[in-house]
């Protein structure tokens, strides 16, 4: 079961002329403008497009089977990454992490993949890029991690948090490997029934999280001495790792 045309015109109809308030600090309001199939090479899914009131940022939304209207609906949050998740670059790994989230989703019987244009933890594109820039240069992490923003995670729980009631969802089990960020959707009202954790599994460019000392020295670098900067609101657990390892990638 997907998405039936009934469920369709009824959130089109119902976030037609849809204002509110707003969530969050910033009053973040959507609304669902479009709804299409969207076949993919990890499952069926529908694509949802988002108008957003305050910076015109077309989020995205990735319903798979179900789950509109639905209670305990799997979802995971993914922040845009051009360079990871369109080029596969190896600074981080989003395009690890948003692969083995959809496939997760694609055989659920229902999930959902909110994807979330905050290109650099809502730093932008440019910003990012200047603080590989910094890096390339010999600069330290904690000056890239600057450039970079480790900004309040407020503002995108607002905006993934409207979403998810944009689509009716009754309750989700948030697809994290930090209980953590479950508080920050919490606190927007949605209703968390449990965590799923993102395992993903090891390969050649991954391999750096498997090995303790690169966790100790606090920050990672990868085989082809490239610091890693997190982009996504956690870190992802690799088949393999230790438990005390996981739970080192729990808490952040
Ligand atoms: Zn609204
Ligand atoms: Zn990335």
């Amino acid at each position: 079961m997907s998405l039936t045309k009934m469920q369709i015109k009824q959130l089109l109809e119902e976030n037609k002329d849809h204002g509110c308030e707003g969530y969050g600090r910033d009053r973040v309001c959507v609304r669902i403008v479009a709804i299409a199939d969207l076949p993919s090479r990890f499952g069926d899914f529908h694509v949802v497009a988002f108008y957003n009131n305050r910076d015109g940022k077309e989020h995205a939304a990735f319903v798979h089977g179900d789950a509109c209207f639905a209670e305990d609906v799997a979802v995971r949050l993914h922040s845009e990454c051009l360079t990871g998740d369109a080029i596969g670059s190896l600074r981080c790994d989003c395009r690890d992490q948003l692969e083995a989230a959809l496939r997760t989703l694609g055989q659920m019987d229902r999930g959902i993949l909110l994807y979330l244009r905050q290109e650099g933890r809502g730093i932008g594109f440019i910003n990012k890029i200047r603080a590989y820039g910094l890096q390339d240069h010999g600069y330290d992490t904690v000056e890239a991690n600057i450039a970079l923003g480790f900004r309040d995670d407020e503002r995108d729980y607002s905006v993934a948090a409207h979403m998810l009631d944009s689509l009716k969802v009754k309750s989700i089990q948030l697809m994290t490997n930090n209980p953590r960020k479950i508080d920050g959707l919490t606190a927007h009202g949605i209703h968390v029934t449990g965590r799923i954790p993102l395992v993903i599994p090891p390969n050649e460019h991954n391999r750096f999280y498997l090995e303790t000392k690169a966790e100790k020295s606090g920050h990672l670098i990868d085989f082809q001495g490239k610091e890693h900067l997190e982009e996504q609101l956690d870190r992802p657990v690799v088949e393999g790792m230790t438990a005390e390892q996981i739970a080192g990638v729990a808490v952040q």
